[in-house]
């Protein structure tokens, strides 16, 4: 009898210490402060723009709203110049950064990734009348892109790299100006993820996407390399959302499927 009750006081201890830990949700700031916060940039619809009343909406702000749900934290977003958004995250003054933000070996180097939650493709947006018909016309072109963008740093790149050199792109800070600068005339392509492209080709008449896709990338939700935990809880929410559909539900009412 006596030798049982030993064994329940080490059983009661142990779980005693294990819900302790439990409770005090580790250092991260984030679970004190009962506050996510979320760097984006909102001109990347249909992943993050301004709705009707000029609140952030889109896939990603919705994915984001069920995973501070998940963690019971109130989402707080942020827009601010999509360069700016892995430093912010770095410094901790962001806890996650989500902008359809592709996983690139460079950014791995200053933040985490969370598992993938959609799948992004570089693509080319044209003038309807244009001489590029494929990307292999775009070598000696002015190319637009959207500054610190996947698209901006393979277009930028040495032609040995697979890129069409510095003095051959224009970056501009939305992907929106870019597309404004294409119609204008001001550069004779850009070169943008496909989602955002499409949306861009429906608001302004006579452009269209090559049939050439350029790259297949990851987007993930960065998140600082000081906080594991957060990366953790946001893995765990992820799968769990996934699992549950609501990732999808989120996508394929955006991006509907036949479009
Ligand atoms: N997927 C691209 C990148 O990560 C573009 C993202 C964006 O412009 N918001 O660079």
């Amino acid at each position: 009898m006596k030798k049982f009750t030993k064994v329940l006081a080490l059983v009661l201890a142990v779980v005693f210490v294990v819900a302790a830990f439990a409770a005090c949700g580790g250092k991260g700031d984030t679970i004190e402060s009962g506050k996510l916060i979320m760097a984006t940039n909102a001109a990347f619809p249909p992943y993050e723009f301004l709705g009707e009343d000029g609140k952030i909406v889109g896939i990603d702000a919705e994915i984001a709203q069920l995973i501070a749900d998940e963690l019971k934290l109130e989402l707080v977003i942020e827009d601010i110049e999509f360069g700016s958004i892995i430093t912010g995250v770095q410094s901790g003054k962001y806890d996650i950064g989500m902008a359809g933000m592709t996983v690139t070996p460079e950014r791995l180097e200053n933040v985490n990734f969370s598992t993938s939650y959609a799948n992004g493709v570089q693509v080319v947006i044209v003038k309807e009348d244009f001489a590029i018909k494929s990307i292999d016309d775009l070598e000696g072109k002015m190319i637009g892109v959207q500054e610190g963008t996947t698209g901006h740093i393979y277009c930028a790149d040495t032609p040995e790299n697979g890129g069409y050199g510095e003095d051959n792109v224009t970056a501009y800070s939305k992907g929106a100006d870019a597309v404004q600068a294409l119609v204008a005339g001001k550069v004779d392509c850009v070169v943008i993820d496909r989602e955002p492209a499409k949306e861009f080709v429906k608001a302004n008449e006579g452009l269209t996407i090559l049939a050439t896709e350029f790259t297949n990338e990851d987007y993930a939700i960065a998140v600082s390399k000081d906080n594991p935990e957060l990366l953790e809880k946001i893995n765990a929410a992820l799968a769990k959302l996934e699992e549950e559909g609501k990732i999808d539900e989120i996508v394929n009412k955006y991006i509907p499927v036949n479009e």
